[in-house]
């Protein structure tokens, strides 16, 4: 079975504003300035966004894309 998402965060220090995950995961993640972050940790949002969240973590070259998982 796929992974839920049940928290997820973008470690500041660590993003380099690359914007990779935007371009993977443009309805879960945002720009805030010069940091990405998950645009919510609502637990419906992010079951729903779950695959996207993982993607994105997955393709972020800094690592920054942290998340829990049940
Ligand atoms: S992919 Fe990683 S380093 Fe790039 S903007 Fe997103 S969180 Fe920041």
């Amino acid at each position: 079975m796929a992974k839920i998402v049940t928290k997820a965060w973008v470690e500041a220090d660590d993003c380099t504003a690359c914007e990779a995950c935007v371009a993977v995961a443009p309805e879960a993640m945002e720009m805030d300035n010069d940091v990405a972050k998950v645009i919510s940790n609502d637990a419906e949002f992010l079951k729903a966004h779950s695959e996207e969240i993982i993607q994105a973590a997955e393709e972020c070259p800094c690592e920054a894309i942290k998340y829990e998982s049940a």
